[in-house]
């Protein structure tokens, strides 16, 4: 769409609001609105000011004025707001220079795919994401958690379920049996349903949706792939969507990795391929895998201990990577392995769906920096040929004590993950995609904000272990 297109259908929609929307450093979406009479052709070139200073993660105080740059191939209508509200999404731009602001997430991403044509190795980076996420009816956790204030009444009840069942009405599903009987056991089909036509009228391609492993709720809804900026754009849309549809029905939905103790946490699996002119993930090597894919998986190996601080970037996303939950733990790759870290699907004979998944990441990554940062391993693998080992084929649970110490494992904590990222990020900085300020500030701000605010608290469970010490 183009500025003239986007004013045409505003008109057409008798659209009254434009929203302009963009993303925070950590990966929460923003935004501000304008009446549509102030929407004029000049808005795309302009742009909009506001105070960057008050974005988590952004600008000082003496700098604070930016630039939010609306861009025209991302208008949807809004499926919520009453008063009928276009939707732009925007890049950031210093109002002086006019040059693109290097911690704007979308700005890491879109400087990604450019770096990744610069080299010649693909001029596509196509990206499929499998987002999980709960729906519970009411979240209960205390308002006062930032004082160190807990209360327990039952250990690993209530309060860790986020939720009240009430009795059992004969349908409840059996702890890890989420996937997948129809309903009355299945409870979330309308809510699923009515998210997943939000999306396609939103534009989004939804390829299926369908109840996961864990009782309490568990969804997933997929997308078709795209390249790598219009599907973290997408993701945006995604989680909007579901936040908004659970409210709706009188529920909240949470992207947080591992909600509840004791059962399957949320996933997003990101499946990637690179393309020129046709796919190069093809071949005859490993699993139908060319050369070039196998060192992408050599790269995203070699680098996933930092890359993990992109993919898991958050305290929760460590206690999702443990054994036991269908999430990896093996820093390995194989066809057939759910618990090595990179699967090859092998669904589809096409060699056109030749792919990667890589299951570490989580929802509550950023998808702009967690894509640019994947791309970036990936590309560093192609260049410096990096051999990924022997596949992890073998059924890891009857390995012999020594041979399953020798497979890497994921980073045990946000905390490890940041100190790998300090170690290992200079595969992150060519063609000046992420700059040394964002790997710096990423990691200061996480460790800070996130990772010793956690560290310093009690927890509730310290109470329940040590209460009558
Ligand atoms: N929920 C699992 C995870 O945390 C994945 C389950 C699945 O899709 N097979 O990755
Ligand atoms: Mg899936
Ligand atoms: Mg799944
Ligand atoms: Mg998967």
């Amino acid at each position: 769409m183009t500025p003239k297109e986007v004013l045409a259908l505003c008109r057409e929609k008798d659209v009254k609001a434009v929203d302009f929307r963009f993303m925070d450093f950590p990966g929460l979406w923003q935004h501000t609105t304008i009446p549509v009479g102030k929407l004029t052709e000049d808005v795309f070139e302009d742009g909009l000011g506001f105070d960057g200073s008050s974005i988590r993660g952004w600008q000082a105080i003496n700098e604070s004025d930016m630039l939010i740059v609306p861009q025209a191939d991302t208008a949807f209508i809004d499926p919520f707001c009453a008063l009928p509200t276009l939707v732009l999404i925007c890049n950031i731009q210093d109002p002086i220079t006019r040059e693109d602001y290097s911690r704007d997430p979308r700005n890491v991403a879109r400087k990604a795919v450019n770096y990744l044509r610069s080299t010649g190795i693909a001029d596509k980076a196509f990206f499929g994401p499998e987002a999980e996420f709960f729906v519970f009816d009411d979240v209960r956790f205390d308002q006062n958690a930032h004082q160190g204030f807990y209360f327990l009444d039952s250990v690993e009840g209530e309060w860790n379920r986020g939720r009240d069942e009430g009795p059992n009405l004969g349908y409840k599903l059996r702890h890890k049996e989420g996937y997948f009987p129809v309903p009355p056991s299945d409870q979330m089909m309308d809510i699923r349903n009515e998210m997943m036509q939000t999306m396609i009228e939103c534009g989004l391609d939804v390829e299926c949706q369908h109840h996961e492993v864990a009782t309490g709720g568990q969804c997933e809804i997929d997308l078709k792939f795209q390249e790598m900026v219009k599907m973290a754009d997408q993701m945006l849309i995604y989680k909007y969507i579901v936040k908004n549809v659970a409210k709706k029905y009188g529920k909240t939905a949470t992207f947080m990795p591992k909600p509840m103790f004791g059962d399957n946490g949320s996933g997003m699996h990101t499946h990637l391929s690179f393309w020129k002119d046709d796919t190069l993930m093809a071949g005859s090597g490993y699993a139908g895998l060319s050369e070039t894919a196998l060192y992408m998986i050599g790269g995203i190996l070699r680098h996933a201990p930092a890359l993990l601080a992109f993919t898991n970037p958050t305290t929760n996303s460590y206690k999702r990577l443990v054994p036991g939950y269908e999430a990896p733990v093996n820093l390995a790759y194989s066809q057939r392995n759910r618990s090595a870290s990179c699967r090859i699907p092998m669904y589809s004979p096409s060699p056109k769906s030749k792919r990667i998944e890589f299951r570490c990441p989580d929802p509550s990554c950023n998808p702009y920096l967690a894509f640019a940062a994947l791309t970036m391993a990936a590309i560093d693998g192609i260049q410096n040929k990096i051999d990924p080992g022997d596949p992890l084929d073998k059924d890891i649970y009857d390995l012999p004590p020594e041979e399953m110490a020798a497979v890497p494992k994921t980073p045990g904590s946000l905390e490890d993950a940041l100190l790998a990222l300090g170690d290992d990020h200079d595969f992150l900085l060519k063609g000046d995609v992420f700059t040394q300020d964002v790997v710096d500030t990423w990691i200061a701000y996480k460790k800070k904000n996130e990772s010793d605010a956690i560290r310093l608290r009690p927890h509730p469970y310290e109470f329940c272990m040590y209460y009558d010490i």
